[in-house]
């Protein structure tokens, strides 16, 4: 059966992970991980040839969609010419990797530190504020997912945090908006806005502003719901960062590249922060690649001091190229055009739909190709169709639910009682159809629980 290099079936590559490799967040024993051989643009295949809409984009990373021809070439090209080179020379892609990130970025932040990926981005923004600012204390959101080495899993705001802690010190977390479980009891978006600001210029008060270097904060919260902030919000967080000299850092791992329809997603609402993390989107992760979009004024201040900071495979040639070849592919093929347009024609219109039909959709909410459907037992009452950190037999009508999906010829990304409909930002009208007609018959399984 199988047609992989190395000669194995399926079967065979699942029992050699099975005994070798060892899995994030997973109790390894219980572990059933799918094989999957190949990938091209929207689709994924396991070893026995069944094919898999990519609904989830892996993990929210393959925006450009998979084994993009030209993508690769660009790697394969870059891999002829120079694989590697230590950070602290200059070379010409990771020269202009950086030249195009921050030519789309806000203006003034016009500096580049790279990093491997996401979490590692957060370690360094936080560094970059802390060093700026003089002083020792982040806020971040609860409902936030911010990367998983140590530093960043104490930002992190979920219960991924849990079993890490006692975390560094220094991080105090606030709630964010989050309009349908409002933590203000809210009545609309506008409410939530000025309640979610009020609540968080108290906490800035309570925690003295002079002691607090950073709000950093998910433009649009990713893995804890795609949660797109109420009208108002990002400016009013701009305005109290800007009251107390506090830097504001946008983490735009997830959001940014795409996702939203914008290079970054905060340009739908118009604000500049002052420090953007990056990562997934950038590449689509063909190679590990984050970094850190840095306003002048934070750069400046290390203009004398030496930064304290640095990583071997900063600015790797293989993921610079990557990220500039990726960028042209998006300018040639007008794909943040598509996305928003797809945001506008099929995803909304299509995903408002399922709500109509059926009654386990509670929520339906997002923006670009960035959108979640959330499942709960009863509309009124708005319980979640599974409780919130549910493990085991309490998951289980959400692991129906994605079995369900599964055997239709779909891979769904879902968390909780959440399903988000993440595809590539590739994907086309009819590969859209195509999942959105498989969520819609996988849904009769979540509503026989209502
Ligand atoms: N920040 C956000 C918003 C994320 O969604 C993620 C990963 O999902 C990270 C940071 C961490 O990125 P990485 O897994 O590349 O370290």
């Amino acid at each position: 059966m199988s047609t992989h290099d190395l000669g194995l079936s399926g079967d065979e590559v699942k029992a050699l992970d099975r005994a070798h490799v060892f899995h994030s967040w997973s109790a390894q024993a219980t572990l059933d991980p799918m094989a999957i051989e190949r990938g091209e643009g929207s689709y994924v295949w396991d070893y026995d040839g069944n094919r898999y809409l990519d609904f989830g984009s892996q993990l929210v990373n393959v925006n450009i969609g998979h084994q993009h021809p030209k993508l690769v070439a660009a790697i394969q090209d870059q891999a002829a010419r120079m694989c590697t080179i230590a950070p602290a020379v200059a070379n010409d892609v990771r020269s202009e990797a950086a030249r195009r990130i921050s030519d789309v970025a806000p203006e003034k932040l016009t500096k580049v530190f790279f990093t491997n990926g996401g979490a590692e981005a957060n370690e360094y923004a936080i560094r970059l504020a802390k060093g700026h600012t003089g002083r020792p204390k982040i806020l971040t959101t609860y409902r936030s997912y911010h990367g998983a080495t140590t530093g960043a899993i104490g930002l992190t705001g979920e219960p991924r945090r849990w079993a890490n802690e006692p975390v560094t010190h220094g991080t105090v977390h606030f709630w964010g908006p989050y309009p349908y479980r409002s933590q203000f009891h809210s009545d609309s978006p506008e409410q939530e806005t000025e309640r979610a600001l009020q609540h968080l210029r108290d906490v800035v008060m309570v925690e003295g502003p002079q002691t607090i270097a950073a709000i950093m904060l998910e433009t649009v919260v990713g893995t804890n719901g795609v949660l797109v902030p109420p009208p108002g919000y990002l400016a009013g967080v701009r305005e109290i960062c800007d009251e107390h000299g506090i830097v504001m850092i946008a983490d735009e791992v997830m959001s940014g590249f795409g996702r939203c329809g914008q290079w970054f997603a905060i340009d739908a609402w118009d604000v500049a922060p002052d420090l953007i993390s990056f990562a997934k989107g950038v590449n689509s992760g063909y190679v590990p690649l984050g970094g850190v979009v840095i306003h002048e004024d934070i750069a400046a201040s290390y203009d004398e001091k030496p930064f304290p900071g640095g990583l071997t495979y900063s600015g790797h040639p293989l993921a610079c190229a990557s990220a500039v070849a990726s960028m042209r592919i998006f300018e040639e093929e007008e794909i943040l055009g598509h996305v928003r347009r797809m945001a506008q024609d099929v995803y909304e219109p299509r995903l408002r739909e399922l709500a109509d039909r059926h009654p386990s959709v509670g929520d339906v909410r997002g923006i670009g190709a960035f959108w979640a459907l959330e499942l709960v037992r009863d509309r009124d009452t708005r319980e979640p169709l599974v409780p919130f950190n549910a493990t085991g037999a309490d998951a289980a009508p959400m692991a129906q639910f994605a079995a369900a999906c599964k055997q239709r010829g779909l891979l769904p990304f879902t968390h909780f009682n959440r399903t988000h409909v993440v595809p590539p930002c590739t994907t086309t009208r009819d590969e859209a159809l195509e999942g959105i007609a498989i969520l819609d018959e996988a849904l009769k399984v979540a509503d026989e629980h209502y």
